[in-house]
């Protein structure tokens, strides 16, 4: 069998973490299989990085800073090369440009749009292990990123390219739990869920995988896996329908972000298109703007409020004052302090009354709703940040203990 496995920051974070590395692979190569490795830069190297970056310039050209944030997987690929070669395995490193990883031309967050497999599949047959540095590519000559947590993305990219028979993410967790085993300690790993509920979990901010590397699982077929590279643990499998008895369960599993802002915008005449405007304005800025509540039209005016990232709301905010000739807004408000809970599962679609007893619940525990946002397979409440461990501690009880 082909498989491309991909080790995640803990897993090479120190000279030890790496040999236990190169010595799982001389165990799968021992099994009879081949292996592609993509790794991620060792630990919080790319924190640090960010850190220096930030030390220079607030807003640092967007070219050199996905130069730099590509530096730390630079780093563990030849490292790991290296433990690998010491056993006498034949390995090689690869940069994306290296391994033909091809983006759009955007920083940040670029999409992968082609990978040349000729590279790795010329490696594979001259039966050298391929080292490939995860969450980066090249776009015109510049080196780009895939935004923070890319190297899951890479990985099942790659394995679709060489139509590996599986993709194995090994991270710091033995799975996929019904919630952040660091925030609920009674959260259980399911041995299965499904490429859509994975999907929502991820981007609703479960760290485990990296929302793109599931959504081209699913788009391609890849067999994906989440292990602990620590422990000899059956993972969870992400697959199209999940045979066992989660799907017995509702709810799948509950998930949260932290700082999360609200801006609102109180009296927007309702003639002006407001609405319009104002998300065709974000966007085109590059800010993405989450849950968007309009309120009843009662007289000729609406209020509008939405959503962004903490660290996007000083940009959205004065992106909005820029607008105020424009959108005739009577006040502009900005609410700090936030994060949002969400409840996830396919199980939804059939079973109404969910919502209602998730607003039921966190009533109970006294936690204020400051805005919901729902879609087929999920409920999610904007609360007060402070609130957000106890709330999806309660949540998890409720419907997953
Ligand atoms: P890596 O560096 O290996 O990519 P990450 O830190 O990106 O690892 O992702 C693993 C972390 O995701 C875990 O340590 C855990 O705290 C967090 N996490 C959040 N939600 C979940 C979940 N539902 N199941 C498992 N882990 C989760
Ligand atoms: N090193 C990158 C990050 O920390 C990519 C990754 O680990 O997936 O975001
Ligand atoms: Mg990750």
């Amino acid at each position: 069998m082909l498989i491309v496995q991909k080790y995640g920051g803990t897993s090479v974070g120190t000279v030890e973490r790496i040999e236990a590395v190169a010595d799982r692979v001389l165990r799968t190569l021992e099994q009879g299989h081949q292996a592609v490795l993509v790794v991620s830069a060792m630990g919080h190297t790319t924190d640090e990085l960010v850190r220096l970056a930030h030390a220079i310039e607030r807003t640092p050209d967007e070219r050199e800073y996905d130069a730099l944030l590509s530096t730390g997987e630079q780093v563990s690929a030849s490292l790991v090369a290296m433990a690998l070669q010491k056993r006498g395995i034949k390995a090689r490193s690869f940069t994306g440009w290296q391994a033909g990883i091809e983006t759009e031309p955007v920083h940040g967050a670029a999409r992968m749009v082609k990978i040349d497999a000729q590279v790795l599949r010329q490696a594979i047959d001259d039966g050298v292990v391929p080292v490939i540095t995860g969450f980066q590519g090249i776009a015109e000559g510049s080196i780009t990123t895939l935004g923070r947590g890319g190297s899951d993305t890479t990985a099942v990219a790659v394995a679709a390219v060489l139509e590996a028979d599986a993709c194995e993410i090994y991270t710091d967790v033995t799975g996929v739990f019904t919630t952040d085993p660091r925030v609920v300690k009674s959260a259980h790993k399911l041995a299965e869920i499904s490429y859509d509920e994975m999907l929502e979990l991820a981007n609703l901010g479960a760290q485990v995988l990296h929302p793109r590397a599931v959504e081209n699982a699913k788009q391609y077929h890849v067999r994906l896996v989440v292990r602990s590279s620590f422990a000899e643990e059956e993972g969870t499998w992400v697959v199209e329908t999940p045979a066992g008895l989660e799907q017995q369960n509702v709810v799948t599993g509950v998930a949260f972000e932290r700082e999360v802002a609200r801006i609102a915008l109180i009296g927007v005449p309702i003639n002006r298109h407001g609405l319009a405007m104002v998300f065709s304005t974000l966007a085109t800025r590059g800010i993405n703007v989450d849950v968007i509540v309009q309120s009843v039209v009662q007289t000729s005016e609406v209020d509008v409020s939405f959503t962004v990232k903490e660290e996007d709301s000083d940009r959205a905010l004065s992106i909005m004052r820029e607008m105020k000739a424009e959108l005739e807004y009577r006040d502009l408000v900005c609410e700090t302090g936030l994060a949002k809970v969400s409840i996830v599962g396919a199980g939804m679609i059939s079973n109404p009354g969910v919502a209602a007893q998730m607003f039921g619940e966190l009533a109970q525990a006294d936690v204020p709703v400051k805005m919901v946002s729902t879609s087929e397979i999920k409920v999610s409440c904007i609360i007060p940040a402070t609130q957000i461990e106890m709330a999806v501690q309660h949540l998890h009880k409720a419907f997953l203990e």
